[in-house]
Parts: C-alpha cells; sequence; structure tokens
C-alpha cells in the first residue's frame, strides 16, 4: 500500500501502523445490532463509523472481508447473564414467534442503514444460524479447563482464566478491581467467581428459543456469538474488531478470553470503538425522553427537534467528530452540518461539467497548494480516520473547484494533471470515502406531485380534518416518503 495508515488500538491505547495479516487483504468483524426493537440513532453512528473504515480501506485497495453479525438469541437484559433473552421478551409480549421479531428489525435495521448510503458487509451471520459451532466452542473451552458446567449451564471461569492469561487486557484493568468493583447479583449463586460469565445458559422449559446440547436444552450466552462466528469466517487471527465503546468492558473482554482459551490467540490485532452520541450534553436513553429513532429525526417528529434533517445531513454530521470522540446532539449543531453539507454538494456536482481551460503559465503556489490539499484528504484519514480534518481539505478544495466553475479565476494556472487529481480527489472522498451523496436526486416531476401532496395535507390540517391528514402521511410512508412536519407546517421531504 502507497499510503500508511495509522490506528487507534484500544488494546494498546495508542495509535500504531495498520499492518494487515496478509497483505492487501483486511478482515474485519464488527459486534452488529441485537434485533429486537428498532436500531437507535447511536447504534447508527457507530455502524456510519465502521462503513467510513470499511468504506477507506477499499479506497486504499485492500480486499476487505467485513463481517457483522446479526444477534438474534442468547442477548440478555441484563449484561451478567440476569433477565430475559430480549428476542423472545419481545415475542411474548406481541404474541408472536422470535422469528418474526428478528425478521421485522433485521428487515428495518438494513433499510435505515441503506437510507444512510452505508455498504452492506461480505457476511451478515447470525447467533441462531451458528448454534453448533458455538456448542463446539463451549466444548474446547471447558477440555481447555477455562469452563465448569453447574446443573446444564456452562460458566466461563475468569479467576482460574486470570492465573495464566490477562482477563483485562483490554480495558488494562487488574482482575482484582475488577472484582471489588463488581456486584453480587441475586440468582448468580451457580457462579463459582463474581466476574463468571455464561457460555451456554439451560433453559426452562417456557423459555422460546431453545437447542438440545451435551448439558441438556439451552442457549448460547450473548458474547459466545462473536468468538465463535468471527471464528468461522475470519479465523483464529484476524486485522479489526470493532463495535461501540459500550461493548468494550464486558462483551469484548469476555469475547477475547474465550479466543484466548479456545485458540491461545487474542483474536484481533487492531481493536477500535466508537463513542457515544449525547443530546445536549446528557446521555440518550429512553427514560429521559432524549433519543428518537433515525425516521424521527428525518421527519422532525420529536419534541426536542426543530425539523427534520435528512439522513444525509444526518452522515455529514457524524463525518464531523473523530469516531472515538461523543458527539453532542442539538439543532444548531446539525443544522450548521446541513449547510455545510449542502455548500460541499453543490461542489460535487459541480464536478462533472467541470472543463479546464486552455493551459496558461502554471502558477506553481497554487499548483502546489492544490495538491497539499489533495494530500491532506489521505492525510487526515490516515491518522486514524479523521473524519472532520477531511472534511476541512475538502472545504478547502471546494474553494478552487468554485472559482474555477464560476471563472473568477482562470483553472489554466494549474497544470492539467493537478486539475484531474483535484476533480478525482473531490469525488472519491466525497462519494466514495465518506460515502455522501446528493439529497435532491429527484425528478421534477417527483419534486412537482410531492409539493402538490404536501398542500393538500397541509390544507387538511388547516381544516382540522387530521384523518385525512394522518392517512396521506401514513401513506407515503407506506410508499417510502417521509414528510418533515415543522412548527411552520410541512415543507420539505425525504425518500426512506
Ligand atoms: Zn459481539
Amino acid at each position: 500500500m502507497e499510503q500508511k495508515l495509522f490506528v487507534y488500538n484500544t488494546l494498546t491505547r495508542k495509535k500504531e501502523e495498520f499492518k494487515p495479516l496478509n497483505e492487501g487483504h483486511v478482515g474485519m468483524y464488527v459486534c452488529g445490532p441485537t434485533v429486537y426493537s428498532d436500531v437507535h440513532i447511536g447504534n447508527c453512528r457507530t455502524f456510519i463509523s465502521f462503513d467510513l473504515i470499511y468504506r477507506y480501506l477499499l479506497h486504499l485497495g485492500y480486499k476487505v472481508r467485513y463481517v457483522r453479525n446479526i444477534t438474534d438469541a442468547g442477548h440478555l437484559e441484563g449484561d451478567s447473564d440476569e433477565g430475559e433473552d430480549k428476542v423472545s421478551k419481545k415475542a411474548k409480549i406481541a404474541q408472536l414467534e422470535p422469528m418474526e421479531i428478528v425478521q421485522k428489525y433485521t428487515v428495518d435495521f438494513h433499510k435505515v442503514m441503506e437510507t444512510f448510503n452505508t455498504l452492506p458487509p461480505s457476511i451478515e451471520p447470525t447467533a441462531t444460524g451458528h448454534i453448533i459451532e458455538q456448542i463446539e466452542l463451549v466444548k474446547d473451552i471447558l477440555d481447555k479447563g477455562y469452563a465448569y458446567e453447574v446443573n446444564g449451564s456452562v460458566y466461563f471461569d475468569v479467576e482460574k482464566y486470570n492465573q495464566s492469561k490477562d482477563y483485562g487486557i483490554l480495558n488494562g484493568r487488574k482482575l482484582e478491581d475488577m472484582l471489588n468493583n463488581t456486584r453480587s447479583l441475586g440468582g448468580q449463586a451457580e457462579k463459582h467467581g463474581k466476574l463468571d460469565f455464561a457460555l451456554w445458559i439451560k433453559a426452562k422449559p417456557e423459555h422460546l428459543m431453545q437447542w438440545p446440547s451435551p448439558w441438556g436444552m439451552g442457549f448460547p450466552g450473548w458474547h459466545l456469538e462473536c468468538s465463535a462466528m468471527s471464528n468461522k469466517y475470519l479465523g483464529h487471527q484476524f486485522d479489526i474488531h470493532g463495535g461501540g465503546i459500550d461493548l468494550m468492558p464486558t462483551h469484548h473482554t469476555n469475547e477475547i478470553a474465550q479466543n484466548v482459551a479456545c485458540c491461545g490467540k487474542n483474536p484481533a490485532s487492531y481493536w477500535l470503538h466508537t463513542n457515544m452520541l449525547t443530546m445536549n450534553g446528557q446521555k440518550m436513553s429512553k427514560s429521559l425522553g432524549n433519543s428518537f429513532l433515525p425516521h424521527e429525526l428525518f421527519a422532525g417528529d420529536h419534541p426536542l427537534l426543530k425539523k427534520g434533517y435528512s439522513p444525509m445531513t444526518v452522515r455529514f454530521f457524524f463525518m464531523q467528530a473523530s469516531y472515538r470522540s461523543t458527539v453532542d446532539f442539538s439543532n444548531e449543531a446539525i443544522e450548521a452540518a446541513e449547510i455545510f453539507y449542502k455548500k460541499l454538494a453543490e461542489s460535487a456536482k459541480k464536478l462533472a461539467s467541470l472543463q479546464q481551460n486552455e493551459l496558461t503559465t502554471v502558477d506553481e503556489e497554487t499548483n502546489k497548494a492544490i495538491n497539499d490539499i489533495c494530500d491532506d484528504c489521505y492525510n487526515s484519514m490516515n491518522d486514524n480516520f479523521n473524519s472532520p480534518k477531511t472534511l476541512d481539505a475538502l472545504n478547502n478544495l471546494s474553494k478552487w473547484i468554485n472559482s474555477y466553475a464560476a471563472a473568477t479565476r482562470n483553472s489554466g494556472e494549474i497544470t492539467a494533471e493537478t486539475f484531474e487529481r483535484m476533480k478525482k480527489t473531490y469525488n472519491d472522498f466525497f462519494y466514495d470515502v465518506l460515502g455522501l451523496k446528493q439529497d435532491d436526486n429527484e425528478n421534477a416531476d417527483t419534486n412537482d406531485l410531492m409539493n402538490l401532496i404536501i398542500k393538500l395535507r397541509n390544507e387538511a390540517k388547516l381544516n382540522k380534518d387530521y384523518a385525512t391528514s394522518d392517512k396521506i402521511r401514513e401513506g407515503l410512508k407506506n410508499i417510502g416518503f417521509q414528510l418533515n412536519d415543522s412548527k411552520q407546517g410541512t415543507t420539505d421531504w425525504v425518500r426512506i
């Protein structure tokens, strides 16, 4: 690879040069969603961040196998093996089959990801599709002496593991500290140690999803699936393992322990974690009423939102921060992002028809300045995917593009090579690397029709005919159009 890429590795707590195990190839595993409810906007940020990473690796010419799982069983409500299985619980409440829940929310998740213009992973394995592999893994860990069976459940023996290995390797903490900070939990009497976690859980007869195993009917512990599926599709060792920072202390720590116990190796060379999304400085949570779903954000359908924002504006907004920083959501911040995005998108539109004037005398200074900005696009992404700096570089490049397009400067002042490089770099980074696209790629007929429908709906609302107004809104939603309501009424719409 021509470019030297540096990534921040949670495992070593420093930025390191990225060197894949097999030259030219990258294996990347990212923990996917648990499909029991609508995907949260904070989770969207995580997947959009890894989409940026995936896209840049592809842009650099790597052949990437990107595995992102779907958790459709085994994820309990509590982090410490307590509570009900999230999918089963939802199925019981809705009186549906667990697989109906899984199907619905998997389809919804894919739709949302597509709306944000994220590329699909190379493989998207499911936990229920890999029960055999998970049982084999449990047997292996038992054989190696790092797990024990109690009454049909199998637990990982953390303290025994830590005698010869380092359980706290990922978060850099000592086992004693972790033990001191762990509550003793009720209903955990079967476990030998406070930090032990379930590999296989005995199912009560009424549990909806259960499978036969050497230890009786049961289901896998949540952490197990990622070890089993990354082993299967990426081998015992691969390059990048990613996920949200909230997964690091428990899920990823346990995943490493499982892999080291069965295969003797930490599965990934680089562990990458995305940070959280906050709302006006506060953690987003359902109980605080300050979290919203992607479609609410697009439609402006939430008390905290002034108006709706297009998926590309949201994607752009996320890119304005490094994936490792917290992003604070506010109407002001996203409105600023909207203006900035539209400005850069406008310059991207001009590229297709931008022709260079006949060469005059080359202005060396300008020629160098433009080449330096093109280098900045790469340098910023090579510095741990620093997308805010990449946006700054694109902004600088857009000034040149705009002045050449408007002929306020003569594009003959730079070499043909530089002119083509400027166009290609802008195009590559705006569309391929940052994964942005034009918002308004609709034809004029659709716009006219939508404006007419919006007008009729606004009239219905004025006449307090809310039944018709709701019918129009729902009808449009069913065929993929989302209206953006604001305090001034509805003026805008997006495709969903
Ligand atoms: Zn995982």
